[in-house]
Parts: structure tokens; C-alpha cells; sequence
């Protein structure tokens, strides 16, 4: 089917490299137990092969199978929690396969398909797969799914587990295979009723591991005075240093390049970075650097191997998502990783020869790590149950889950939904809500795009919702370049708030032809404008599907703003807060339990007005709400007039409740 006669020098080459990985000494077994089983557990240290080879292996072994009446084609699917993995490793299998990405070997994340009818081999992300069981409940399309990274256990991938189990019984031809760096190896196989386990033992040389003596105040500076001792005073081999994200990464590459010139080569890595980018981190480093330094988020702890690496530094944080069901507050935040993220770090820096970790913490503090609880036991699970809902499992309660969330949560999600009208009084979706649950967007910004008609705006919604779908569009310099950026991005600025500045970001480009250099000059960044471009296309292809009408109010109308804003509080409704004018702070309403919040810094706001609505509640030393719009107070009651009942929701209670 997709054999080729002949393949080029690149496939032999690398076909040494790869029979070199471990997972290769145990193909033979492998292929037995997937051949015998409907379902295998494979444990295997990080860089061990598994996302690159397994997909490969399982492929060969499906592709020499007779087909059969319930599987219209052989399409084996492996699921990678992060978007990254997803693109990254499929370019990789389709250059190890010596295929065209995108042919044989493809991958499908959010709003990027990158897969065709000849796709044999998808990578795609848990989330997808998720989507694609929506059409079609018994993934008909698929001959094997490989569910990787489960030891992550984000919230797709639990549910996957649920979902997988069941559709494995009522299709006896499909084959699951369960891949994890680590795995709670019990509880795994109690929950997959005793499959069987290949270990696959890694090869790890040993990691010396450093502690500090006291805590570090300031872990960015430690991690890059670590890093500049480390050039001075160790011999050859790379660096790799864990952050928490974008900013943090790209402020300490710059720092760490500035001390050391071009000694060394200096690499960021995080999600929104572009492909071409993201693949230097597997390139030789070329001359005269001698040493390279990857700075990168959690990415590089499990998803992706570089190879060369010998020593690790570790500040002991990550980003990650909390939910108090309290306050109904989900939000990042900078926290201690677990132990078992910690070892993963350190493992990163025996890939090839002995090496060293240097443990921005304490020993104690080490011992001090808790675990950290899966995804779905610190998430909002509004969009979960909408899902779920759209799988039809009606029953939340007896669904198969790893671990139940707890019932205030569901309990909330199910509050969330109905408030957003995509659930009836007996708990059935609504058509709001099964077209909501169409979307590939949060409840809130579906249900803004649903009704978004209705305010006489859709075609700005649509605009709207596909800027707040791509990575932030303002690019923000350091250092002199970032007085003439903020100046950029004042230009643009709408005073009543962020969501209409970004309006006008969009609008601007499109009226600049969608002009690279015109993005250049303005400090917008091109990749996300065009990815918001294509976003939106597809957008409007769900729209069309659901022959809702495609329109504006006329600009120079005085309602023009004005119906934006009410569609976006249509969804958002939920998210707002009020100005409490004798504190001058602001307050958020209703459910959320009049949390004190600060407007985040990158707000385009000239005023403080009384009432805002906000997308995000970030979480750092302080509470901030960030992409925030003005809205009127009496707007609450017209668009959501069963949630903002007046007469339960007194003007001062406001202030009641702040006293008390
Ligand atoms: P595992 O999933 O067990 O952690 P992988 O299959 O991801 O292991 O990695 C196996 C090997 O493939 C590693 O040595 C890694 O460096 C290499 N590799 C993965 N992606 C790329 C790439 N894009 N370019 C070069 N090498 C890669
Ligand atoms: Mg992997």
C-alpha cells in the first residue's frame, strides 16, 4: 500500500540511528502481545523510543492484517497531550519513514489538519481524538489508537481511558495501546483489568544530583548564574534549563546569550513556537558555538527527547492549572513539580554519558514535593461535561473514570452549562448546547459565537474569537525595541478594552493586505495573525453548517460596538467584575464570590470603568483578570436575565458580602 522500492540514503541513515533505541530490542515482543490482545500497556523511559517507533511498529503489524467488514480503512491514530509533540514527532516519523508529512504519515491539532485520505499514521492531540468521537462514537476509522503520554493524565486523556474501554467492547477488530513514561503501574492495570505490561528498561547512565543549601529567593537568576557556572567550570555537553513559560524563557535566553556570546548556541523551546524554530533544538550545534543551552517549559521533562543533553537545571516549577470549585476560579500558576517530574528532569541528563542535575532547591524541599492530582481533579469541567454530554454519556455519575472528579465540580460544570442555556431543566443539551458542543472552542466563547447573530455582529465574533484563539498577536520586545512596541500596540488600542483593541489588530491587518512587513513594523506577529485568519475560515465553515446568518452592524452606527459587546457578554457573563468605588478595586459578581482582582498590566483600558467582563483569571502573587471590556452594569440583566436576577442580586450585595 505504501511501500515504497526504493528509499533514499536520509532512511538508511536513520534507520541505524533508530534500531539503535531500545523499544527495538523488544519488537519481536511487542508485536507478539499486540498481535495476541486487544489492549497492551507499554512502560518505557523517556527517549526510549516509544512516540516515534511503536506508531511504526503497530503500523507494520496492522498493515499485514486481512481487513475487516467494521473498519472502512487502517488508520492507526497515536494521541500526544501536547500540540507540540503532536506536530513535532509526526515530522519526525514522516522523514524516519521517508514519506511527506501530511501523506502517509500526518497529524491533526486544533484548527491545523495536516492529514489526508492517504494518512495512514496520525498523530493527533487527546483533545482531537476526543472531537472525532463526537462524529463518529466508535472511531470507525481507526484500526489501532495508541493513547501516549498517559502518565500526564491531562483531563482528554482520562476521558479517552473511559470512552476507549467501552468502545473496545463493541468493537472487538479495534486494538489500544497505552504508552507512559512512568505509569502508576497498579493502578493502570486494575483500571485496564490486568492487560498485559511490556517494560521497556531504559538506559540511563547516572545522574549526579546537586541540591542548594539554602532556598533560592529568585529561581530565574539562579537558573542563569547555574547555567553560566556550569560553561565556566564543567566539561562539554548541553544544557537544559526548565522554566514555566514564554516570557520567563525568552528574558533568560536573551540574559544567558548576552553573558556568553557566541560560545554557546542558546535555544528557547515552548508551544507557540514555530515548527522551523522548534527543530533547531535537534540540529548540531554549529561553530563556533561549543555547548548548546536549551531554556524550555515542561515540554522536554517527557514529550520530547534532545539527544546530547548532560546536564539538567532545575528551579523546581511549572505552570499548572488549579480549580477552586469555592470560588469557581480555574487559573495557571507557578508551582512546585512533583517528585516524580523532578526524577524526570534529572533523567533528562543521563540520555548519553553520566551527568549532572542541579536542583534550584533544597534536599528537604525535595522530600516536601507532593504528588500532583490529575488534570481533571483541578479543572473547570464545563467543557468535559459538554463533551461528554455529546458522546452521550448521560449518566456523569457512572461513567468509568480513572479517578472521579469530585462532585461539586461536576456539580458546577452543570450549573455553568445550564446558566449558558446548554442545558435543559432535565439535563439534556439543549440545541445551543449541541451546537456548542461543536465548536472546538470553551463553552463561553461557543455560546458567544452562537449568538453572536442575534446582536447583528457575527462577522466581528468570528474575528474576534479566532484572535483569542492563537498565541498573543503583540510582540514584546525587551529592552530599547520595547518603547516603540508599546507605542505599536497603542495605536491600536480601543479604550473601552482589550478585546476591541484586538478587533482592531485584525481589522488592520486585513486592510493591510495581510502584509508580513506591515506586521514587522507594527510589532504584531505574522504567524498568529495568519493563523487567526485560518482559524476564522473554519469558523465560518461551523457557522455555515448551522446557516447562521453572517453579518455586522453598520460601523458607523452607534449600536456597532455596542452589539459586540453584548454578544461577548453573552458568553462571558459569568466573568465580570465590578469597580468598588470607595476601594478602587475591582470585585468579581456572583458565583465567582466577590474575589478582589487586579486589571492585568497588559490591559488597554484608559479608564477604570465600573463594569468589566474578562476572559482569563490569572493567578501570580496577586489576583489579576486579564483581556478585559466595559460594559454597562444594566446590560447584565438584559443578557442573562435568569442569572443576573435583580431581585436576588440587590445592588449592595456587592458590598454586603465584602463586609462580612
Ligand atoms: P520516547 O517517546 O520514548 O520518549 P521518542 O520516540 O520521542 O522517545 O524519541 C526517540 C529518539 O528520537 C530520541 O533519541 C529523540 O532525540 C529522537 N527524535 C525525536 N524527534 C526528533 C526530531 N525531530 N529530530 C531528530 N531526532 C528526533
Ligand atoms: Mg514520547
Amino acid at each position: 500500500m505504501m511501500r515504497k522500492k526504493t528509499y533514499s540514503p536520509r532512511y538508511w541513515e536513520i534507520l541505524e540511528k533508530r534500531k539503535n533505541l531500545p523499544v527495538w530490542l523488544q519488537k519481536q515482543e511487542f508485536l507478539q502481545t499486540f498481535k495476541q490482545n486487544q489492549m497492551v500497556l507499554l512502560v518505557g523511559e523517556t527517549g526510549s523510543g516509544k512516540t516515534t517507533q511503536i506508531p511504526q511498529f503497530v503500523l507494520e503489524a496492522v498493515l499485514n492484517e486481512n481487513p475487516s467488514p467494521n473498519c472502512k480503512k487502517w488508520l492507526v491514530g497515536c494521541t500526544q497531550p501536547r500540540r507540540v509533540a503532536a506536530t513535532s514527532v509526526s515530522r519526525r516519523v514522516a522523514e524516519e519513514m521517508d514519506v511527506e508529512i501530511g501523506e502517509e504519515v500526518g497529524y491533526t491539532v486544533r484548527f491545523e489538519d495536516c492529514s489526508s485520505p492517504q494518512t495512514v499514521l496520525k498523530y493527533l492531540t487527546d483533545g482531537m481524538l476526543l472531537r472525532e468521537a463526537m462524529a463518529d462514537p466508535l472511531l470507525q476509522r481507526y484500526k489501532a489508537i495508541i493513547l501516549d503520554e498517559a502518565h500526564e493524565r491531562t483531563l482528554a486523556t482520562d476521558l479517552l481511558f473511559g470512552l476507549l474501554k467501552k468502545v473496545l467492547t463493541n468493537r472487538p477488530d479495534l486494538k489500544l495501546v497505552v504508552m507512559s513514561a512512568t505509569l502508576e503501574t497498579d493502578r493502570f492495570r486494575k483500571y485496564f483489568s490486568d492487560a498485559p505490561l511490556i517494560k521497556v528498561p531504559g538506559r540511563l547512565h547516572p545522574v549526579e544530583i546537586l541540591y542548594t543549601l539554602e532556598p533560592e529567593m529568585d529561581y530565574l537568576e539562579a537558573a542563569i548564574s547555574t547555567v553560566i557556572q556550569i560553561h565556566t567550570c564543567e566539561p562539554p555537553g548541553d544544557i537544559l534549563v526548565f522554566l514555566t513559560g514564554e516570557e520567563e524563557i525568552e528574558d533568560a535566553c536573551s540574559r544567558i546569550a548576552r553573558k556568553l556570546g557566541d560560545q554557546v548556541l542558546v535555544l528557547p523551546l515552548y508551544s507557540t513556537l514555530p515548527p522551523a524554530v522548534q527543530q533547531k533544538i535537534f540540529e548540531p550545534t554549529p561553530k563556533p558555538a561549543v555547548r548548546k543551552i536549551v531554556v524550555s517549559t515542561n515540554i522536554a521533562e517527557t514529550s520530547l527527547t534532545i539527544d546530547g543533553v548532560v546536564y539538567v537545571v532545575d528551579p523546581g516549577f511549572s505552570k499548572q492549572k488549579i480549580y477552586e470549585p469555592k470560588t469557581c476560579v480555574e487559573s495557571l500558576l507557578v508551582s512546585p513539580i512533583s517528585q516524580a517530574s523532578a526524577d524526570q528532569r534529572a533523567g533528562r541528563a543521563g540520555r548519553t554519558q553520566p551527568g549532572k542535575c542541579f536542583r534550584l532547591y533544597t534536599e528537604k524541599s525535595f522530600n516536601d514535593l507532593k504528588q500532583t492530582p490529575p488534570e481533571i481533579l483541578r479543572s473547570n469541567l464545563a467543557n468535559t461535561v459538554l463533551t461528554l454530554k455529546k458522546l452521550g454519556v448521560n449518566d456523569l455519575v457512572t461513567f468509568d473514570f480513572m479517578e472521579p472528579p469530585a462532585p461539586a465540580t461536576l456539580a458546577g460544570a452543570l450549573a455553568d452549562l445550564f446558566h449558558l442555556g446548554a442545558l435543559d431543566d432535565e439535563v439534556n443539551l439543549t440545541k445551543t448546547g449541541e451546537m456548542m458542543s461543536e465548536v472546538p472552542l470553551d463553552p463561553q466563547m461557543a455560546k458567544m459565537l452562537m449568538v453572536s447573530s442575534q446582536y447583528n455582529c457575527s462577522n466581528e465574533i468570528l474575528s474576534l474569537s479566532a484572535m483569542l484563539s492563537v498565541p498573543n498577536c503583540f510582540i514584546r520586545p525587551r529592552g530599547e525595541a520595547s518603547k516603540a512596541a508599546n507605542e505599536a500596540k497603542s495605536r491600536f488600542a480601543h479604550i473601552d478594552g482589550d478585546h476591541l483593541t484586538l478587533l482592531n489588530v485584525y481589522h488592520a491587518f486585513l486592510q493591510n493586505n495581510q502584509d508580513p512587513n506591515w506586521c514587522y513594523e507594527n510589532f504584531i506577529n505574522y504567524k498568529a495573525m495568519k493563523s487567526a485568519v485560518s482559524v476564522r475560515e473554519q469558523l465560518v465553515r461551523i457557522m455555515k453548517r448551522f446557516q447562521m446568518k453572517l453579518c455586522s452592524t453598520g460601523f458607523d452606527s452607534r449600536d456597532y460596538y455596542v452589539n459586540i459587546k453584548k454578544a461577548l457578554l453573552a458568553g462571558y457573563f459569568m466573568q465580570v467584575a465590578r469597580l468598588e468605588k470607595t476601594t478602587g478595586h475591582y470585585l468579581t459578581v456572583k458565583d465567582t464570590n466577590n474575589q478582589l482582582v487586579h486589571l492585568h498590566p497588559s490591559n488597554c483600558l484608559d479608564h477604570k470603568p465600573e463594569w468589566i467582563v474578562y476572559k482569563d483569571y490569572v493567578k501570580t502573587s496577586r489576583n489579576f483578570i486579564r483581556t478585559v471590556t466595559h460594559i454597562r452594569g444594566e446590560w447584565l440583566v438584559e443578557v442573562a436575565p435568569d442569572y443576573y436576577n435583580l431581585a436576588k442580586f440587590p445592588k449592595c450585595e456587592v458590598n454586603k458580602k465584602r463586609k462580612r
